[in-house]
């Protein structure tokens, strides 16, 4: 079986981990939002891509959820010595190696695809990884900070601001031009079914989709379209997705996510949803939407919760396949 998942940082890989003990023998893409990429220090840092890769291979550092396990933090120390200017970014000592490597590779005329390979080469994933686009496309917050409107990398917005500011306006620079990287159309229209993890509807699954023959490719797959709700009662599980839904007038609850992505058969996105057991009261608005609802539980609390919510993510991708 062909599953092809199009993912965030860590909510999404933190699926993809149960996807892969629900089905370990299928054949797993995951497409990876790029659009929190950022120049740091003269480095390009991809922390999507990272946080997959690094999840994926049980390097994860799994306190924190991002960056290496028993990292250091000496580099970070002497650029805050020196001054420097993005020093509020954690880059860590191991890490920086990978950030190194990508770097190296885009330097020498390499594509993010190639850099996401030659990284792949070491770590050795068992998913097929894949950037959503070669194109530079970063993701910026228009927001008020000290009383001045500006905009800011998303980057900045979220770790140096830690979302506490209010989002105005959110830009993709570089989406409307982006064409897909290498494989990710074909992963969508050749998959048996297509997965929305619950990861973030307007910073990482809305970029991907956002970068337009990947919207195409999902509107018209003949696979189905099942996605997982991020939103939980009213509130983003982990990260950030309340502050950056309540600020673009999208209502926080399963079902105002659902109907920002919309049912496929009026050009939107889903054909399934899953949302938390305790959300079971927005089953009729899915069923209004043309969005086939199931309620079932949404916390990936640990390895068995996590499983069980792809198994039940496959089951009702079963049923749409009929
Ligand atoms: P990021 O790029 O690291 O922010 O990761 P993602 O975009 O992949 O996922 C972040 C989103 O995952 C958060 O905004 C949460 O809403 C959602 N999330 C995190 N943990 C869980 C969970 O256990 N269950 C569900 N349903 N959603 C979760
Ligand atoms: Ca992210």
């Amino acid at each position: 079986m062909r599953i092809t998942v199009l993912s965030g940082g860590v909510g999404g890989s933190r699926f993809v981990q149960g996807l892969l003990a629900a089905a370990p023998d299928a054949d797993v893409t995951v497409v990876v939002n790029t659009a929190d990429d950022v120049w740091m220090h003269g480095l390009r840092v991809s922390p999507d891509l990272d946080t997959a890769m690094y999840t994926l291979t049980d390097a994860i550092d799994p306190e924190r959820g991002w960056g290496r396990r028993d990292e250091t933090w000496h580099a970070k120390e002497e650029l805050e010595a020196y001054g420097a200017e993005q020093a509020w970014f954690g880059l860590g000592d191991r890490d920086l190696a990978t950030h190194l490597v990508r770097s190296m590779v885009l330097r020498e005329g390499g594509t993010l695809s190639d850099a996401t390979r030659r990284l792949c080469e070491r770590w050795q994933p068992p998913v097929t990884l894949l950037p959503m686009s070669d194109d530079e496309v970063e993701t910026h917050i228009a927001t008020t900070v000290d009383g001045a409107d500006v905009e800011i990398h998303f980057q900045e917005f979220w770790i140096r601001h830690r979302a506490q500011v209010p989002v105005h306006a959110v830009e993709v620079h570089g989406l409307a031009d982006a064409v897909p990287a290498p494989g990710v159309v074909e992963a969508v229209l050749e998959a048996d079914v297509v997965v929305l993890p619950p990861s973030n509807p307007i910073v990482s699954v809305g970029p991907i989709l956002g970068v337009r023959a990947v919207g195409e490719a999902v509107r018209t797959t003949r696979a189905p379209v099942v996605g997982v709700s991020p939103i939980i009662g009213g509130a983003a599980v982990r990260g950030m997705a309340d502050q950056l839904l309540t600020g673009l007038g999208i209502e926080l609850s399963a079902g105002g996510v659902a109907r920002h992505l919309g049912a496929r058969r009026d050009g939107g996105v889903l054909d399934g949803w899953l949302v938390d057991a305790s959300d079971a009261d927005h089953l009729p608005g899915l069923d209004a939407l043309g969005v086939v609802g199931r309620a079932v539980p949404l916390w990936m609390r640990d390895p068995a919760t996590t499983r069980r919510l792809a198994e039940d993510t496959l089951a009702l991708a079963d049923e749409l396949r009929g």
